[in-house]
């Protein structure tokens, strides 16, 4: 089914203890993107970009099965720029930079065609703008959101008017406890039930993530790599498998929600292997089911 795709296109520069890149394609919605597109193609990508955005970085966009008519192209602009370093604790970050540019008078635009798309993913952007994307798309079957501190603690009331229409958020831990300020996970994930999404995943990095309703909790683990180049873009990975999954297969019941976690969490591990998106550039549907079959085994137990 028509997946629709929001956030930002950016060049990213990126040190980990194991190496770096410079100038190289990210971006929330590269990685839902290009995640996602290994189960529903073509992905509808809604973004902005500059006059200055490689051509390289289009191809691969392009050889990804992401139909670009909703990539917007600012002649004369520059594309968003990131620049981040990781310590050992690959948990840690800071944000060398962050250059806005063409992002920050972005409105997105969304192409006649995407109007009647099936499920919408809005990465990491200004609630507002997220909220201005739904209002151009006819009724979606599922809303999927992702934030970040950015945009809990400068716009607040903004995030929780989207909040009202997403359907699944999608936030690490410290990003739940920041926008309930409760210490607990659980009672975290619940507050957040309170302000509208009917299912909240938490993402908790190295130790797996929490699919969270009303009723129900259903704890994923993370796939124990002895590898990680490069943590950048894991959760956007993750988002666009879970996404990915749930339009490919156009099922949004509870047992699929929780198959559509493993997804995510299996596009992930794949992209921290690489740098940048290249743990996302080849890979093949075998490999994915291996590895989401190897999540499975992780926790099998025998009937006692
Ligand atoms: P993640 O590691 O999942 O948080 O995503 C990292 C990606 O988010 C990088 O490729 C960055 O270019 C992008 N990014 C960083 N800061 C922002 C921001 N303020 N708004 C949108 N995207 C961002």
């Amino acid at each position: 089914m028509s997946l629709l795709v929001v956030g930002s296109i950016a060049i990213d520069s990126v040190e980990t203890p194991f190496g770096k890149v410079d100038e190289a394609l990210g971006g929330s919605a590269v990685y839902i993107s290009v995640a996602a597109g290994y189960f529903t193609a073509p992905v509808r990508l809604v973004a902005v970009v500059g006059g200055d955005f490689p051509e390289r970085h289009r191809a691969f966009l392009e050889e990804h099965n992401i139909d670009l008519e909703g990539m917007q192209v600012v002649q004369g602009g520059k594309t968003f720029r990131w620049g981040g370093r990781y310590h050992y604790d690959l948990n840690n970050r800071d944000s060398l930079y962050t250059e806005l540019n063409v992002f920050e008078t972005f409105k997105p635009v969304i192409p006649e065609k995407y109007g009647r798309s099936s499920y919408v993913c809005l990465g990491n952007i200004d609630p507002a703008l997220q909220r201005q994307v739904l209002e151009q798309v006819a009724k979606p079957r599922l809303v999927v959101g992702d934030t970040m501190n950015y945009w809990i603690e400068s716009k607040p009331d903004e995030l929780l008017k989207t909040l009202r229409v997403m359907d699944v958020i999608i936030l690490n831990e410290s990003e739940a406890r920041l926008l309930t300020q409760k210490p607990n996970l659980i009672v975290a994930a619940k507050s957040i039930i309170a302000m509208g999404p009917s299912v909240v995943i938490v993402k908790k990095g190295e130790h797996g993530a929490l699919l969270v309703t009303k009723d129900t909790i259903f704890s994923a683990p993370a796939y124990p790599l002895e590898t990680i180049f490069d943590p950048t873009g894991a959760g956007d990975a993750f988002a666009g498998g879970f996404v990915g999954w749930v339009a490919k297969t156009d099922d949004v019941s509870p047992g699929n929600l929780r198959k559509a976690v493993i997804y995510g969490s299996t596009l992930a591990s794949f992209c921290v292997e690489r740098f940048s998106v290249d743990g996302l550039r080849d890979l093949t549907y075998l490999q994915i089911r291996d590895r989401y079959r190897s999540f499975m085994e992780l926790s099998r137990l025998d009937e006692v």
